[in-house]
């Protein structure tokens, strides 16, 4: 694609850099036939080529977002399903989240709006906060039912709209919390690595089960687990909201407590059971490449990155039971499979392990989820969350496991299949308990 930027533009790394991504797409338009908002609206504009577009002209011409340009951008799911299929290799992840940033920084939304994102950039990455928020939300479910049902819209969701999906989200219950930062976990038997898990933020308030899962798994197999203290969330939340100020000051400060951390005692990795979360922290080394301080530190706690999957698929794990009754749909979540690019391990894993895996048909499509879409875009996650539905019930499974909270709430939304986490089967396979309970 051609593009038009003027020099002094182009001095500007950001723009450099969409200068680049922009000149790669040929605008073959082979990327919208797997985008989930095209798929479902129709509309170029809602498809990746067209978002492409949009971006070029606002970043082009330098001029504030309109309201249009806003509309299809939020539309954006951010599954990266385009950057799969397109062949030029164009890094429509790098593009969509400076447009995203560009669009916080020189756009402003009603106040209701406003004030809405900024709660959910200010609670959810703040897992005491969420959870006290979350015991509140309990009792403003009820009311929910009262609100008038206002009709799915063509335009953005109303804000009543977005306050009802909010609701809808929450759980009827919360667990006890998981165990606290600066917390080791032995290994059982001969130490033969030492990695960090990362807590998360809404994981640790709605599933600790899955991080618990992650541990016994590990110190089973001779592996040291540490929780490390004043970890952060990583900034995958605010950085989607287009708020890089926020999402880049919690990347500094994760980088300075892990890489402590590694110094002092050592680690073999930083494992993360939130793929969400993992895609973002594996690009801390790109978000911060234009800071003297932090550049190399970012990168090295990139590559010491790695999804729970990737580890434990170096690892001969030890099964004990075998499940080859049981059928598992495994959901691919679109971090995992676009953002990762791990797609047969974690199936490999599981079948290895004793259980039958089936794939989920048209399973490239997000399931509605990422990140706060489902409660910002709720019509359209809707509808992608009955269609990945239907689509895991045509293979009747008797569980549906996936490596993401955010894709495991949307689906159990919609489905009474127990969904899990695949860390949790495999904890089970090789002498945990059975997992099942959402
Ligand atoms: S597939 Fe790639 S090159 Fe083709 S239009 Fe989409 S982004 Fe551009
Ligand atoms: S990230 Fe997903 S929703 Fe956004 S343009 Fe690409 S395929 Fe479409």
């Amino acid at each position: 694609m051609k593009t038009e930027f003027s020099l002094a533009q182009l001095a500007d790394p950001d723009i450099a850099e969409a200068d680049k991504i922009l000149r790669a797409c040929v605008h073959c338009g082979f990327c919208t036939a797997t985008c989930p908002t095209y798929v479902l609206l129709g509309d170029e504009l809602d498809s990746p080529r067209g978002r492409i577009y949009l971006i070029k002209e606002m970043l082009e011409k330098n001029r504030p977002p309109t309201a249009e340009v806003v509309k299809h951008i939020d539309r954006c799911l951010s599954c990266l399903s385009c950057m799969t299929t397109c062949p030029s290799g164009v890094n429509y992840m790098h593009l969509v989240d400076q447009a995203r940033a560009r669009i916080e920084k020189d756009y402003r939304r009603p106040l209701g709006e406003r004030l809405f994102r900024a709660a959910l950039a200010w609670i959810l990455p703040r897992p005491g906060l969420l959870r006290a928020g979350m015991i509140l939300g309990r009792f403003g479910r009820p009311l929910a039912a009262l609100l008038p049902t206002p009709k799915a819209e063509s335009g953005t969701p109303t804000l009543l709209r977005r306050i009802k999906a909010l609701l809808a989200l929450l759980p009827g219950g919360l667990p006890a919390p998981g165990p606290a930062g600066g917390s080791v976990f032995a290994a059982s038997g001969k130490k033969r690595g030492r990695v960090a898990l990362l807590q998360g933020c809404a994981q640790q308030v709605m599933a600790p089960r899955i991080n618990q899962a992650a541990i016994s798994l590990l110190t089973r197999h001779g592996i040291e687990v540490v929780l490390v203290k004043d970890e952060q969330c990583c900034g995958a939340l605010t950085h989607h909201l287009g708020r890089d100020d926020d999402a880049l000051a919690r990347a500094r400060a994760n980088i300075g407590v892990w890489l402590r951390e590694a110094e002092k005692n050592g680690l073999d990795a930083i494992l993360v059971t939130t793929s969400g979360c993992g895609t973002v922290i594996k690009d801390y080394g790109y978000m911060l490449r234009e800071d003297r301080d932090f550049a190399d530190p970012a990168a090295k706690i990139s590559a010491l990155a790695k999804d729970i999957t990737e580890y434990l698929g170096g690892i001969p794990l030890q099964p004990t039971q075998q499940h080859s009754d049981i059928v598992i749909a495994y959901h691919s979540a679109c971090s995992l499979q676009h953002g990762q690019k791990i797609t047969q391990l974690p199936k490999e894993l599981l079948s290895k392990n004793g259980f039958v895996v089936k794939d989920v048909p048209e399973s490239h499509l997000c399931c509605g989820s990422a990140g706060t879409y489902n409660i910002l875009q709720p019509d359209i996650a809707n509808r992608l969350r009955d269609r990945k539905v239907a689509n895991i019930a045509m293979i009747k499974p008797d569980m549906i496991a996936a490596g993401n909270i955010g894709c495991m709430v949307q689906i159990a939304g919609g489905t009474s299949v127990p969904v899990v986490h695949t860390v949790e089967l495999l904890d089970w396979a090789t002498g945990g308990p059975r997992p099942g309970l959402n």
